[in-house]
């Protein structure tokens, strides 16, 4: 990649990123290195070129099939909500979509392990943070309700998509004393943001703020 992909151009600047993340301080987000990698991370490169010109601006934007790629602020506000609840070693992410959360993952956590139901979309995320140098996250392809128990207990996980109920089975592969944060809640009705922490056989829950985002759904697409 040569320096003007990655650093971009126009509305793709460093001082357009600098108002985003200008603008996130404003919306609450505190910790800094959340907003030194936010500031960093050129998320131009995860959207369409069509869509570049839009990249820094704290909205989701459409990534294709039906997908999106998460509002800024949420990607900011989940990444800190872990940070500080605790450890940050292995982390499992549901819906890797885009690639541009797990790209703010692989900069904050030792590993990332990244699941996405739609093949062509984790293959070109997959490609995109090779690019970026980013390899401490391995990839799988498959339905994320169920986890990746070869690979638990996990310090931590981030469910980028909404199901209706809490997800027991992710819930289970959670180390002891581990969080999880999760959009909960129906497609078109409010979408709870919750901290889910186990301790031993127990979970505490607690909810954050409501929140808008894509279904979890059940299977594997080619
Ligand atoms: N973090 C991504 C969010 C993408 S939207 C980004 O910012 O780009 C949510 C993603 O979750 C979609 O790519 C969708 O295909 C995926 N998804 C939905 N249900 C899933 C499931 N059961 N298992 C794995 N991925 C799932």
């Amino acid at each position: 990649m040569n320096s003007r992909d990655l650093h971009g151009i126009g509305m793709t600047s460093q001082r357009t990123r600098r108002r985003l993340v200008q603008r996130l301080e404003d919306e609450g987000i505190k910790n800094q290195d959340v907003l030194n990698i936010m500031s960093t991370t050129p998320r131009h490169l995860f959207v369409d070129e069509a869509m570049s010109h839009r990249a820094y601006e704290d909205i989701s934007l459409p990534i294709g099939r039906g997908q999106t790629i998460s509002q800024p602020y949420i990607v900011a506000r989940m990444t800190e909500i872990l940070l500080e609840a605790g450890s940050c070693n292995r982390i499992l992410e549901i819906g890797t979509g885009s690639g541009f959360q797990t790209a703010i993952l692989a900069q904050l956590f030792d590993k990332v392990y990244s699941i996405e139901r739609i093949k062509a979309l984790q293959d070109k995320a997959r490609k995109q943070l090779m690019t970026l140098r980013l390899m401490n996250v391995e990839y799988r392809y498959g339905d994320g309700g169920e986890g990746w128990s070869e690979k638990s207990p996990f310090d931590a996980i981030i469910v980028t998509a909404a199901p209706p109920v809490l997800p027991r089975m992710l819930m289970q592969q959670l180390a002891d004393g581990g969080h999880m944060v999760v959009p909960v809640g129906a497609v078109d009705g409010k979408q709870n943001l919750c901290l889910i922490q186990r301790v031993g056989d127990d979970f505490e829950k607690h909810i954050l703020e409501s929140v808008r985002f894509v279904p979890l759904l059940g299977g594997a697409l080619e």
